[in-house]
């Protein structure tokens, strides 16, 4: 009898296969693999070397693995680490496989991509096309078809200038393509809280074993440049390193500084990159080449070959929270990650969540803390302005005290930052003649007004329209109002206030891409730039030296809704875009306006007090037995007929899970009940920490059969409800 194995395929519907093994073949669990299927090839994972005592089946039954790939397997720690992410969040082994392993075989294949170069000399005479390109590349490299692209031609005329030897093969091997960082090219001078800090994260690696570190420092305060210690030391031990950051359209001064201090730019992980880019980095970081890593939350899947770091910065930050797919929360799958490899993680924040808060007091987590600003800069003034005391004219959103600080700011060649995490004119379009809204027609949702754009915009299922120059409804000419501001609006009213200011407006629709993030930087420090407008995008970790004056348009923005973390999140946004202002010597000053000054967020804010605001909420948490106290599991039933979704709904509703310690409420819409032209209905499953809370959701949803429309989503740990 031939050797059984089995295979996990990334295909999430297929999951765990059986081959039969060629004659003669050594295998180690963990490679990747290509099997047949049908008339298809398949990637996958071997996940068990030999699985012949269980499988009895003939073996011309069997189908023989056709390739085994020529690179690292994944260590049984990873292996491990995929199961634990499948069973914890409900996700197939195959879904979860797939984010660490994202090509086809084909693609994963053609790493032997040839790269060619094109010498600069004199050309003999040939036909226009050809030498046209020649002149266009010449001095370049690259592949067929980034040649072609270079040079505005098909990849024919490139391959025939390859045949006639005139553009030659580079045998450059990815090794020798790629730079090593340097842990001693360009080390600061830390101060002693900050040496106190890097030593202690240090040993903990030197110790190589799991320890979870919170590195809780107010913004500013040079948290960056003692992680970039540890990143020193796991260098030196010749060990791979990952940082996760939230925002892409962050890396690109995030990259410049740490070539400052390693002397190469790292290599970065994120959905963005092209499909070469990403298979070559892939590549590096399955073989151990790439020794630093900048990723997305996808990156923790990636089958490294000797991990021996994990940084999460901005720890706190929702965009953290994966709501697609495989529903995740990166920040606890990085300790998880450290925890089956054994190594250290830390996570970088001035503003931890409260679950990380829990987690130092249970002593799980070791707080490292940076209290004060690096250098001479001080923690900016909180000034709280109390709206209801303000009597603003209409259409004005900016009170007077404010203005008054950024007039100043400006006269004195400082910046000024106003925040309003509102994308779009305005939130929501009226017709004044009969109360008619603007609707998505996919979605139960408002359309948004971008005027600069011209246009309407769901910021659900990005639906457009144009907008209407009367009502939809009522077909009244000219009836249609803006309601309320969204930064665009905010942006008019400063243009008014402030006519000679450059003024920019800074959402995810005007800074999308890298590259729009470095000139955005670059024009700030230049100073090109007087007032910014922006929505949470501008809260992340950037660094300007002359913002002095921080302006908060609606700080009860974030209370509103039936999110559970509301407090908390709308906490560590106004503290994050607080931290931007007075950042250098120049003193910095912050503007809150709110309707509600004594709410816990607020009161916190305006007395520093951090401490009393956790408590607060802890305390609420472990009354309501929520996160972190107890857990929740939401399930969203949905289809593109409503009737189906509700009735699968009522079929569950009438078989809930019953016992000590667990509840579940529900079937209900689901706040947004129709998302993407599906209806959805919602059931929130809440129960105690030591409740096996996905078994009993597993037997739940076995005991009816699940209409092939229907699509079931599953969020442990949701964050919004
Ligand atoms: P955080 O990550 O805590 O917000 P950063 O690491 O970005 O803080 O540091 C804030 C600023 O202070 C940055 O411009 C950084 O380069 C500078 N800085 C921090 N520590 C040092 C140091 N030891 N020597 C020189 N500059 C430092
Ligand atoms: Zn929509």
């Amino acid at each position: 009898m031939k050797r059984r194995i089995s295979v996990l395929t990334t295909n999430p519907s297929l999951g765990i296969l059986t081959y039969s093994l060629p004659e003669g073949k050594a295998v180690a669990a963990g490679q990747l693999v290509s099997i047949p299927l049908g008339p298809r090839q398949i990637l996958g994972m071997l996940w068990e070397e030999d699985v012949s005592n269980q499988i009895k089946i003939a073996d011309n039954r069997l189908r023989p693995v056709s390739k085994i790939y020529d690179l690292p397997e994944a260590s049984h720690c990873y292996r491990k680490f995929i199961q634990w992410v499948s069973s914890y969040y409900m996700a197939p082994l195959g879904a979860v496989l797939r984010m660490g392993i994202p090509f086809l075989p084909a693609t994963i294949e053609s790493r032997e991509i040839k790269n060619y170069y094109v010498p600069k000399r004199e050309w003999p005479k040939l036909t226009s096309l050809r030498q046209q390109a020649l002149e266009k590349l010449s001095g370049e490299k690259g592949s067929v078809r980034e040649l072609a692209e270079k040079a505005e031609v098909s990849p024919a005329v490139i391959r025939a200038l390859i045949k006639t030897g005139l553009i030659t093969e580079q045998k450059t091997s990815l090794e020798i393509a790629l730079s090593l960082p340097n842990p001693d090219f360009n080390a600061p001078i830390l101060s002693e809280t900050q040496s106190k800090a890097a030593e202690i994260l240090k040993e903990s690696i030197a110790k190589k074993s799991f320890e979870t570190f919170l590195l809780d420092g107010v913004t500013g305060s040079g948290k960056t440049e003692v992680y970039f210690e540890a990143i020193a030391q796991t260098l030196r031990d010749g060990k791979q390193s990952l940082i996760l950051l939230p925002e892409i359209a962050l890396t690109e001064p995030f990259l410049k500084r740490f070539q400052a201090r390693f002397g190469c730019e790292p290599v970065v992980w994120h959905s963005d990159l092209s499909q070469a880019r990403r298979r070559k980095n892939w590549q590096a970081i399955v073989t151990g080449q790439a020794k630093v890593v900048i990723g997305a939350r996808s990156a923790l899947f990636l089958p490294f070959k000797a991990i021996g770091l994990i940084i999460v910065d901005e720890a706190h930050e929702t965009s953290f929270k994966q709501e697609d797919g495989v529903c995740y929360q990166a920040r606890d799958v990085a300790v998880m990650r450290a925890k089956f490899e054994n190594i250290s993680v830390i996570l970088a924040t001035a503003t931890p969540a409260i679950e990380s808060v829990m987690q130092v007091r249970l002593g799980n987590y070791k707080e490292i803390r940076l209290a004060e600003r690096h250098g001479s800069a001080g923690l900016p003034t909180i000034h709280v302005i109390n709206m209801t005391e303000q009597a603003l004219a209409k259409g004005r959103w900016l009170a007077p005290p404010l203005v008054k600080a950024l007039t100043n700011a400006v006269e004195r060649h400082e910046q000024g930052l106003l925040f309003l995490n509102r994308r779009g004119y305005a939130p929501l379009t009226l017709c004044r003649h009969c109360g008619h809204r603007i609707k998505c027609p996919h979605c139960t949702a408002w359309m948004v007004e971008h005027r600069q754009l011209g246009q309407m915009i769901c910021h659900h299922c990005g639906f457009t329209m144009p907008v209407p120059d009367k009502c939809p409804e009522c077909q009244t000419a000219d009836s249609l109002v803006a309601c309320g501001p969204g930064v665009e609006r905010i942006a008019e009213e400063t243009a008014l206030l402030f006519p000679e200011a450059r003024i920019e407006t800074i959402t995810s629709d005007t800074l999308a891409t890298p590259k729009q993030a470095a000139e955005f930087v670059e024009k700030m420090d230049q100073g090109a730039i007087d007032i910014i407008i922006g929505t949470q995008l501008i809260t992340k970790g950037y660094h300007f030296p002359r913002l002095t004056v921080v302006g908060v348009v609606d700080a009860d923005i974030g209370l509103q809704g039936g999110d559970l973390r509301a407090s908390e999140h709308s906490f560590q946004q106004i503290a994050q875009v607080a931290g931007r202002a007075g950042r250098s010597a120049l003193d910095g000053h912050v503007f809150i306006q709110t309707y509600e000054p004594e709410t816990p967020v607020i009161s916190a804010l305006a007395s520093g007090d951090r401490e009393a605001f956790y408590q607060t909420e802890l305390e609420i948490r472990e009354i309501t037995e929520a996160p972190p106290f107890g857990r929740y599991v939401a399930l969203i039933i949905s289809s593109e007929k409503q009737e189906i979704a509700e009735a699968v709904g009522h079929q569950l509703g009438q078989r809930k899970p019953e016992g000590d310690g667990i509840e579940v409420f529900g079937p209900a819409p689901a706040p947004l009940l129709q998302l993407r032209g599906r209806y959805r209905y919602r059931f929130l499953i809440q129960a105690k920490r030591n409740i096996p809370i996905q078994r009993i959701i597993h037997q739940w949803l076995s005991k009816i059969s699940i209409p092939s429309s229907v699509r079931i989503t599953i969020d442990v740990d949701p964050y919004s409800f």
